[in-house]
């Protein structure tokens, strides 16, 4: 597997000089070619191809490296070890929201805006924060594994879809966007696969597995192979992958249709952005250097890769499997922690997500001229936190769980077309930021596991996940 040509891979760099060179290839067929929409298709055919083969190789990735991650550990050491990083996904995606509440009420991106075009009476659907920890819960217990491979519990937002089919938008100033937000809700969730049922039951598979001694071993060395096997298949896909980028970037260039869009979405975008950059450049690396004592930008640098194919493609699921490279070759990470931690961490900590959505809601507010009181915005700050956990990692789905907050402090959840224009741009960089707070969650756990990983390599005479 190590032995294939380096050569055969894309450099950090080469990935950079497609992406730049996709922009560049966007713009001119833009500029020069009328393309029909079946055009624009084909044209955007390699990135849909790369999108599909990343998200073919998630299921077998996270079956066989939480199972092997977890049977590897006992299950006295998994469970401290579950229990920081939670500890610290937790602590994380906290500070990021109380950062975007920071900015955005500073900043007051919506407040000099005219709300008076705006028709409040639609159908608010009846989602409150119980109704969406319920779904999480269910969601992590899945009553059909066959199923949990290809769909989410989804009874909530089936009726957000059913009594919310076109928020009514009486505005001049967003006219399509009420059949995108309906395109975005059933097409975030109808490939969605629930990753918190499968990390559950994998998890209990896997410590049941290693509890089993000599009868488990079958099970856990076919797991790891089936791993290995994965990851070479990641590897193949990474040589393809330039070719995908290049042409993602291109078709998503041509697409855009109201680039006016932006100049009205400006500092709402600015708020979001800004926050994204404070929390990835400073808070995150301060973080990690006060635990692990090492140079935080070159662990960043080290998912260079990682961070621009989240950029690309708006997923943290889709990223896993370059995640999981970055990490372990580039980052050296354990894979003993990155089996357990970086799938988890896909799933429920997204530290970009949670600051976008309560940026969000509170610039929403302001463009209706509704004040908030301090208990309003602890409420943003909790339903944000939730609505990220339960978030999928696929593309737009914070925007889904976006309504969650919205009802939660009684604005129209139709609003959230007000900002589903900007959210192709928006969502791959919280993206990219999630994929960061997983990789750097990794690096510190590994440091407070190390004590208990060295006991495990003393004492395991068979170490099956570094063989
Ligand atoms: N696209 C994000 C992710 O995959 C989720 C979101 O929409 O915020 O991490």
């Amino acid at each position: 597997f190590y032995s294939l040509p380096p050569s055969l891979f894309p450099s950090h760099s080469l990935t950079h000089v497609l992406t730049t060179s996709g922009i560049g290839l966007g713009v001119l067929v833009r500029e020069y070619a009328s393309l029909s929409n079946l055009d624009k298709q084909y044209f955007g055919f390699p990135g849909e191809l790369l999108m599909r083969m990343l998200k073919l190789v998630i299921l077998p990735l996270i079956i066989s490296s939480m199972i092997t991650g977890v049977a590897a550990l006992d299950s006295e050491v998994s469970g401290r070890i579950g229990l920081r990083a939670v500890v610290y996904y937790f602590s994380t995606t906290i500070i990021a929201v109380v950062l975007g509440i920071l900015l955005v009420t500073t900043i007051k991106p919506g407040v000099s805006q005219s709300a008076d075009n705006i028709d409040r009476e639609g159908t608010t659907p009846n989602v409150t924060t119980v109704d969406t920890l319920l779904d999480l819960v269910r969601n992590m217990f899945p009553e059909n594994l066959v199923q949990a491979c290809f769909q989410q519990y989804k009874t909530q937002r089936k009726e957000i879809i059913v009594s919310n089919p076109s928020p009514p938008m009486n505005t001049t100033t967003f006219p399509p966007l009420t059949t995108i937000f309906t395109t975005v809700i059933v097409g975030a969730y109808s490939d969605g696969i629930n990753v918190l049922g499968l990390i559950v039951f994998c998890v209990a598979f896997g410590l049941v597995i290693g509890k089993m001694g000599e009868r488990g071993r079958i099970l856990l060395e076919f797991f790891d192979a089936l791993n290995e096997a994965t990851m070479r298949l990641v590897q193949i896909i990474m040589c393809y992958m330039p070719v995908g980028i290049l042409f993602l970037i291109a078709a998503k260039i041509i697409e855009v249709e109201d680039w006016d869009i932006f100049r009205k979405m400006g500092l709402y975008m600015v708020t979001v952005l800004s926050g994204l950059a404070i929390h990835s450049i400073i808070f995150l690396p301060l973080i990690y250097f006060a635990f692990v004592r090492k140079n935080p930008y070159t662990f960043a640098l080290g998912m260079a890769q990682a961070l621009v194919t989240a950029l690309m493609i708006s997923s943290s699921s889709a990223t896993l499997p370059v995640t999981f490279r970055c990490a372990e070759e580039n980052n050296r990470i354990d894979k003993r922690i990155t089996r357990f931690v970086l799938p988890v961490g896909a799933t429920i900590n997204m530290d970009g997500t949670a600051l976008y959505e309560a940026v969000a809601a509170i610039f929403i507010a302001q463009l209706n001229d509704f004040a908030l009181d301090v208990g309003q915005i602890v409420t943003i700050s909790i339903t944000a936190t939730v609505a990220s956990i339960g978030a999928a990692g696929v593309p737009n789905a914070g925007l889904v769980t976006m309504v969650i907050v919205l009802t939660a402090v009684g604005l129209p959840a139709s609003d959230v077309t007000l900002i589903v224009a900007v959210d192709w741009l928006i969502d791959r960089f919280r993206t990219m930021i999630n994929v960061l707070g997983d990789a750097f969650g990794a690096g510190i756990v590994q440091k407070l596991s190390k004590r208990e990983l060295e006991r495990m390599d003393l004492t395991s005479d068979v170490d099956v996940a570094n063989p």
